[in-house]
């Protein structure tokens, strides 16, 4: 009997699910990018490890999902574009690289899933989607609203500010805007406030612990209707007992089976682009961050193989 099973997880060189690398998405429908960039963090960087350990923990990903009853890598035409070349001193320079990266993709027509890297990463990803889309339905999973309305250390781009740049751009629609899994201590109310007011609507992390998991995931596919919607995940929004790897940790956050039923639930949603981000290696403990990264990503891929598929 022939072996149904792909090689070993322990052997080979770890791309993402083990597609092939290849620099151009032409011919494929599918599209991952690293983004190695960590040096608009506000607290412990490392971030730039995040891609490899994500692809490193990917091999353990057998194929099949039953959940949702979808093989992504038999379905999907999936290139592994590798990393954008970074600019680790200039966050202009290595935005306008992300975002020429992610135009090259787009232009071939394929969806792009993008591995950060910090939060900053976000900015120019959505610049280049809302360029082929329109302003964009933003489902966003984090602890941190990341819509600072000042300017962190005097610098307008961080990774505490790439949604009210968004905003400011038009690069989202501000009706369809939603945050999921905001908690912990702030400098002052102004952060939460200020983030309603640009538009979002946030689910705190208290409000998620008192409704039920459906009536969450029914507001959100109701928000955003039709619209095309890109979705953004700092795995921040996990608790630091299930991703301690990252950067700015909020006790009292959810679980990891909790994240996988909220990307699951969006499996309506016309969903045109995604990122993984704030992925830290250096504080992360037996892989278990790198690993759920992973298994996030293999969600997103069958979100994609679902709507490939027609469901
Ligand atoms: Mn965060
Ligand atoms: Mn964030």
């Amino acid at each position: 009997m022939t072996s149904l099973l792909p090689p070993a997880p322990f052997s080979g060189i770890a791309t993402f699910g083990r597609a092939p690398h290849v620099t151009s998405a032409a011919g494929f429908d599918t599209a991952i990018l690293g983004v190695p960039y960590d040096s608009s963090t506000s607290n412990r960087s490392g971030t730039r490890f995040g891609p490899r350990a994500i692809r490193e923990q990917s091999l353990l990903l057998w194929g099949y999902n039953n959940v949702q009853q979808v093989n992504p890598f038999e379905a999907l035409k999936l290139v592994d574009l590798g990393d954008v070349a970074v600019v680790p001193p200039s966050i202009l320079a290595t935005h306008d690289a992300i975002e020429a990266a992610a135009t090259a993709v787009l232009d071939q027509q394929a969806t792009l899933i993008t591995l950060g890297g910090d939060h900053s990463i976000s900015l120019p990803l959505l610049k280049a989607h809302a360029a082929k889309h329109g302003p964009l339905a933003v489902v966003h999973f984090d602890a941190h609203p990341d819509t600072w309305d000042y300017e962190y250390l005097g610098q307008p781009l961080s990774h505490g500010t790439p949604f009210i740049r968004a905003l400011e751009a038009g690069l989202i629609d501000r009706d369809a805007y939603i945050q999921i899994g905001i908690r912990g201590p702030t400098g002052s109310p102004q952060d939460y406030i200020d983030a309603v007011n640009l538009g979002a609507r946030m689910i705190t992390l208290e409000e998620f612990r008192t409704r039920t998991m459906s009536s969450v995931l029914e507001e959100i596919t109701q928000r955003i209707g039709n619209r095309p919607c890109y979705v953004t995940l700092d795995i921040d929004c996990v608790d630091p007992a299930f991703a301690p790897g990252t950067g700015t940790p909020e006790v009292g956050g959810l679980t990891s089976y909790e994240i996988l039923q909220l990307v699951r639930g969006l499996k309506s949603v016309n969903t045109v682009g995604f990122d993984l981000v704030e992925v830290s290696p250096p504080y992360d403990h037996a892989g278990i961050t790198a690993i759920l990264a992973a298994n996030l990503v293999f969600e997103f891929l069958s979100l994609r193989a679902l709507r490939e598929r027609g469901a």
